[in-house]
């Protein structure tokens, strides 16, 4: 699955749940015999264990999207290992009207009962089926869901179509069975829909049928051995474009037949989607050595999703933006594109060939799938700029890995609750850089050979973090991987290495120590260490033809003293070499010194781990606001696009947070400006032919930031005219706007003109299908810091015509405004508001509520929150860690405010640019 992380609000929405402290109930049912009374059996909150094993499946289901409801009919191969009278299983929301279980010519009558709103069920026998193979029968029927999860309903233009969304614990909603990753089996799988509509499932239509009523019955090939989260339908007047199929190669001797599929009209726009599909499917099929594991590939573009996109075997399902591009869209939805589609196809190998046992291991397959994305998505499209994926989405989640109430990469699950906290920024971008880091120090072919053995091992498997970690060890030959990347899958936290060199000796020596950085105000013990590569790059003079020398060494103590393989001494040390670490850097003041006066030897991704040290440095309190900015500038006037851009976000930490007056965010205005504006003058507008993916990227980010905070008049009116010729068709030629700004033009456009015109815009966003030009619109109008926009906007959280995944981004959108936050928190205040944005938030993060509480910065607001969500949150999935890490933000906030407020204003006020 792929979440978005791009707010702040999201950031809190990934939030994860406190794991229980009640050991794993075990759920094994041993009867004592035949006529015991039934013992008082304890419901399993977490997995259901072993005395029942589903062998195989066949869902007969009715799927009219029109209607309210749906229906079904359910067998169950099944291994009983513990009879019982009592069989526990999943199901949720299910009207189950007859229940029995066949064993050879006996039948046992049974009652199922729903005991959980997690969708725990439980089967009461008649009497005690014999040891051995039997089979479960269900006949049910159950409400669509409304929320976007389970099987659900979509209507656009009028006309419904059924989804699914069934990670990590929502299959349970449309059918009985053991919904856990572990239990893999086949699936045979029929679906009586309308006739003139689409019915999409995991694997091909073999066979179909009139039923009657307009009905028909399709039937489809049993599918390899998956488990429950996997299956997926898409049902509906959809439109399906045939593609040609993925070509046969090296690895694959059969064509992979390849279609897309979205909403009624707009099959045409899946021509990009589908023609860049093949070069992904190629490149992970290379690098695995190993075929695509499944018989077709549908790509769906589904017009209302929760997450970004999911991996289901076969038929894998998106949010329309990521699918419905072109040739001419910008770079960035491009880069989105391959991003996102080479995560999911990653999945078909590391998550559905190779499954987790249990949702403690998820990160296996979204760190992995992040990971792994990066390195299809540079191999395939080696245009765009996919080298430092990973570091950029190790450098964004390292202030959250800080938190004190952060998720270790590995955290146990013991019950459903805690679940959906598993899919967490942790697990997916942590998880990507520490495999990024163990790949960089074993070597990209050792790495390589330890996954493909892997692979090999556990195909149509599951497979644990055990099983991988000796997978990696054999086949990269090197066994001490096992402790070292173990240190960072059960701790949370960054590791922070302080460095200091000294060249008394016969050779040069750094002293090496390890904590855990923790920023400003924050009440989590330092006292912790890893086992990790220590990479360093260090050089003598300036001479621009010395490269730099490399050294690596294996730090397995807090404390270690490493010498360096030259007789000289270096004037500069880079301790992160290549950036590929996962830690942050300390160095004394002549360190610090020598790296910034060596600042043209490093390499990019140096720069970066360089600046990222640096403001880690002074959100701990230890570096000044003028020594942090003195490297900012340094990096603005670099030649590479992200280490351009870098500084960037601690500049908007300070406007938003820390100027304590109006001068002072002129001051930083002045500041972006100084930096940026020739720059942006220079790149135009409009995309040349001559652009590069970085100048593209480079263009759209800067004018967001000069518009948006740097105030620049001249882009601001530019951007605010364009937007109305963006506005008359939704079309601009892109030689006059590149597609990159259009949401910064609408942005400008709305905080420039009046309340009518923000009105319009929202008008013609509900009127539209189009769901990129919808968010580029309520993102625009979203940012607005106009009262009436913002109350408009509010008052539309409930409204239908908003899709729940919109309304969720509103509603969130609200908090993440300076200028909106407090009237939307006092919207929540009200009980009938509260409960109509909890109604469109899909169970597995009903949690994420308590973000809109998020964005503040005052112990007293803290408390505030904590007040009114702290009686709550216990009933909410992830409920009480969201909550817990909102607070620790807003706590933390507090904390910078308080120790940089008045130094912030003095360096930006004083003489008002300061540049
Ligand atoms: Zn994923």
């Amino acid at each position: 699955m792929f979440r978005f992380v791009s707010c702040l609000a999201l950031a809190v929405l990934l939030a994860g749940c406190q794991p229980s402290d009640v050991g794993e109930l075990d759920p094994s049912l041993q009867v004592e015999g035949p006529g015991e009374p039934a013992p008082v059996a304890e419901m399993p909150v977490g997995r259901l264990g072993d005395a029942v094993v589903p062998q195989h499946y066949e869902l007969d289901l009715v799927i009219v999207p029109e209607r309210e409801r749906f229906s079904g009919r359910v067998s169950i191969a099944i291994d009983i290992r513990k009879p019982s009278e009592l069989i526990w299983l999943h199901g949720n929301r299910l009207d189950v009207t007859e229940a029995w279980l066949e064993q050879g010519e006996v039948r046992i009558d049974m009652r199922y009962s729903q005991v959980d709103d997690t969708g725990v069920a439980r089967l009461d026998l008649v009497a005690v089926p014999q040891a051995g193979p039997a089979q479960l029968h269900f006949e049910y029927d159950a409400p669509f869901d409304q929320a976007l999860e389970g099987l659900y309903k979509v209507v656009e233009e009028g006309r419904a179509y059924a989804f699914t969304q069934f990670e990590a614990t929502s299959a349970r909603l449309a059918f009985p069975g053991f919904d856990e990753p572990a239990f893999k089996t086949p699936f045979e799988i029929h679906v009586a829909a309308p006739a003139n509509q689409v019915v999409i499932t995991s694997t091909p239509e073999v066979a179909s049928r009139a039923m009657g009523d307009g009905l028909v019955r399709r039937s489809y090939a049993v599918t390899p051995p998956l488990p429950t989260y996997l299956i997926a339908f898409a049902v509906g007047p959809l439109d399906v474009v045939e593609w040609e199929p993925v070509p046969a190669n090296e690895i694959r001797n059969w064509p992979l037949p390849l279609r897309g599929v979205a909403a009624a009209g707009k099959g045409g726009q899946l021509t990009f989607a589908l023609a860049n599909t093949a070069r992904l499917v190629h490149a992970l099929e290379r690098y695995f050595d190993y075929e695509m594991p499944y018989p077709k590939l549908d790509i769906i573009a589904v017009p209302d999703f929760a997450a970004g996109a999911m991996e289901n075997v076969g038929a894998i399902t998106y949010r329309e933006q990521l699918l419905l591009l072109d040739e001419n869209d910008s770079v960035r939805r491009k880069r989105a594109y391959a991003s996102v589609h080479g995560h999911e196809l990653a999945h078909q190998w590391f998550g559905n060939l190779v499954t987790p046992k249990w949702w403690d291991d998820i990160w296996l397959n979204e760190s992995f799938a992040t990971w792994m994305a990066a390195k299809a998505a540079h191999q395939a499209f080696p245009d765009l700029g996919f080298e430092d994926r990973v570091l950029g989405r190790a450098i964004g989640v390292m202030n959250a890995d800080a938190l004190e109430t952060a998720r270790q990469v590995r955290q146990p699950v013991e019950t459903n609750h805690d679940i959906a906290n598993a899919f967490d920024g942790i697990t997916y971008a942590k998880g990507g850089a520490v495999l990024s880091m163990f790949e960089a120090w074993v070597g990209e072919a050792a790495f390589r050979a330890g996954v493909r053995l892997h692979l090999k091992r556990f195909a149509n498997d599951i497979a644990d973090y055990e099983d991988f970690l000796t997978s990696l060890a054999e086949g990269s030959g090197r066994p001490e991987l096992v402790d070292a990347f173990s240190s960072f899958l059960f701790q949370p936290g960054v590791p922070l290495v302080s460095i200091r060199l000294s060249c008394e000796g016969e050779r040069p020596e750094m002293s090496v120590a390890q904590s855990r950085y923790l920023p400003l105000g924050s009440n989590a013990s330092r006292d912790r260490s890893w086992e990790f590569p220590l990479c360093v790059r260090f050089g003598r003079d300036n001479d621009a033809d010395e490269p730099g020398r490399h050294h690596c060494v294996l730090v397995d103590e807090a404390e270690a003293v490493v010498e360096l393989p030259t007789e000289s001494c270096p004037e500069w040390v880079m301790p992160n070499a290549d950036g590929k670490g996962y830690y942050r850097f300390s160095l004394d003041d002549a360190g610090w010194a020598s790296l910034a006066a060596n600042f043209d030897r490093l390499k990019d991704a140096e720069s970066r781990m360089l600046l990222d040290s640096m403001s880690a440095a002074w959100r701990s309190g230890g570096m000044s606001t003028g020594a942090l900015l003195e490297v900012a500038r340094m990096l603005a006037a670099d030649e590479d696009r992200e280490v351009v851009t870098a500084p960037v976000v601690d500049l908007k930490t300070m406007y938003a947070r820390l100027a304590g007056t109006e001068e002072a965010r002129a001051g930083i205005a002045a500041m972006l400006r100084a930096m940026y504006a020739d720059r942006m003058e220079a790149l135009g507008l409009g995309a040349r032919d001559s652009d590069s993916t970085d100048d593209a990227l480079l263009r759209a980010s800067l004018a967001s930031v000069l518009s948006d905070e740097g105030r620049l008049a001249t882009l601001r009116e530019s951007l605010n005219r364009l937007a109305d010729d963006y506005l008359e068709d939704l079309e601009i030629a892109a030689d006059v706007l590149d597609p990159g700004l259009v949401g910064t033009a609408l942005r400008a456009a709305v905080e420039m003109r009046d309340a009518e015109f923000a009105d319009g815009l929202f008008q013609r966003a509900l009127d539209s299908t189009d769901a990129t030009f919808r968010g580029r619109a309520l993102g625009a109008l979203g940012a607005s810091e106009n009262s009436e926009t913002g109350a408009m906007l509010r008052a539309h959280i409930a409204d239908p015509r908003l899709r729940d995944n919109e309304a969720i981004a509103v509603a969130f959108g609200q908090v993440g405004n300076k200028a909106q936050r407090e009237a939307m928190w006092q919207w929540a205040q009200d009980e009938t508001n509260l409960q109509a944005l909890l109604d469109r938030i899909p169970t597995w993060r009903k949690g994420s509520i308590v973000a809109v509480g998020g964005g503040f910065c005052s112990n007293a607001r803290a408390d505030q929150v904590e007040a009114m969500f702290e009686d709550r949150v216990d009933d909410l999935e992830g409920g009480p860690r969201a909550l817990a890490q909102t607070l620790e933000r807003i706590r933390l906030c507090a904390a910078l405010s308080r120790k940089y407020t008045d130094e912030v204003t003095a360096y930006f006020g004083a003489d008002g640019a300061n540049d």
